[in-house]
């Protein structure tokens, strides 16, 4: 077997023993979880790259048929066209540096940019050189629609500037398109209906060909305490809101996930440091891979691994688990149940961690989590 490489995330443990937290990614489920998208949304699917830009994950995507990239600095457009220079980048960040746009469109061939004011326009055009054959997307606000995230607070134009933003676009000669994004970990399939319901308002106003539409991310992943829809029900709101927006066939029809592509096929292994009566102290926290435990009440699947020993209890316990910093805020806001008689050294496996773990970690205290290793049960 490769370097690198486990058959599971027992045979990883039993070989690196590890006391540091490790990542490990079933790149064939990622695989499938990609090629599952493709195949059910109606149109191109951008990768965010933010919610998880491991080499790993972004080859295993775009092994799945995703070669189009959400990008949000020069960094992350560096890293993508690096590792594959056939894929279509996205500069989607409302906000973006001067310098970045500059270098996005003359070194990496940058044609998409967003939007969602006047001052950004008129900065993507100086420095783009005129910008001349890129498509400008103006982003929408949307109403809050059950998403734990609600990424409309800082970033999106209302319904009337959208108007006035798509016409100046054309004005200027440039191709528009329209995007918005429903908000984070969204549980509500009719957020898109309700989107794209604005989104015909604006279109019948501005009157103007869109070159394309982008449906933004925010589905959902299946946390523990979350009941979620099956993907198929957005895609069908999604359809059905489409339908009724009778756009030409030369628009694009774009979405961007990033939770919904990579969640389920990372799992997160951390051990117990110690165990004060049902407090366990352990090796990553919400300054590390945790964070959105805090930011947005997530929940994740745990199972605990014994090498040695004897096997664990069956009997269950809750337990409350502190992070490695010295910060009393170091703690995960809700109890976990685990067998009563974890200790010192047993593993702990957090399921569902592909999405906005390692692209969060900070260096706090000395502690940073950054191993990934790759599951293959095949090999
Ligand atoms: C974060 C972000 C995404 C990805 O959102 P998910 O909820 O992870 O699907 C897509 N587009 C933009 C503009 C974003 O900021």
């Amino acid at each position: 077997m490769k370097e690198g490489v486990y058959r599971s995330t027992e045979a990883m443990i039993a070989a690196l023993k590890p006391s540091y937290p490790v990542y490990c990614v079933n790149t064939k489920a990622m695989r499938q979880a990609a090629q599952a998208f493709c195949a059910g949304f109606p149109g191109d699917v951008l990768y965010a790259v933010k919610c998880n830009p491991h080499p790993l994950v972004l080859k295993a995507l775009h092994a799945g048929g995703v070669h189009h990239f959400d990008t949000a600095s020069l960094p992350e457009v560096a890293l993508v066209r690096e590792l594959f220079p056939d894929a279509q980048l996205y500069f989607n960040h409302p906000i973006k540096v001067r310098p970045h746009i500059r270098m996005a469109h003359t070194v990496y061939g940058v044609r998409h940019y967003v939007i969602d004011c006047r001052a950004e326009l008129d900065k993507v055009i100086q420095e783009a050189d005129g910008a001349k054959d890129a498509t400008i997307l103006v982003r929408m606000a949307t109403p809050a629609a059950g998403a734990a995230f609600h990424l409309s607070a800082k970033f999106g134009a209302a319904p009337q500037e959208c108007v006035e933003l798509l016409q100046a676009v054309r004005e200027v000669g440039l191709k528009p398109g329209l995007a918005f994004h429903v908000g984070s970990q969204c549980i509500n399939p009719q957020a898109y209906t309700i989107a794209l319901r604005v989104v015909g308002d604006v279109l019948q106003s501005a009157r103007v060909d869109l070159a394309c539409l982008d449906v933004g991310g925010g589905f959902p992943a299946a946390y523990t305490g979350t009941e979620i829809p099956p993907l198929s029900k957005f895609f069908t709101a999604i359809k059905t809101g489409l339908k009724t927006l009778k756009l030409p066939p030369s628009c694009a029809i774009l979405a961007e996930p990033g939770r919904a592509l990579v969640a389920d096929s990372v799992s997160l292994v951390v051990q117990i440091l110690q165990r004060r009566d049902e407090r366990l102290y352990i090796n990553d926290g919400v300054y590390h891979s945790l964070s959105e435990t805090v930011s947005g009440g997530i929940r994740l699947p745990t199972r605990l691994i014994r090498l040695e020993g004897g096997a664990p209890s069956n009997e269950m316990a809750d337990y409350t688990l502190y992070g490695p910093t010295c910060d009393s805020t170091d703690v995960l806001p809700h109890p976990y149940a685990l067998p009563a008689d974890a200790r010192e050294g047993d593993w702990i496996e957090l399921g569902r961690a592909g999405a906005y773990t390692s692209a969060l970690v900070s260096h706090f205290n000395g502690f940073h989590p950054e191993t990934y290793i790759e599951l293959d049960s095949e090999s």
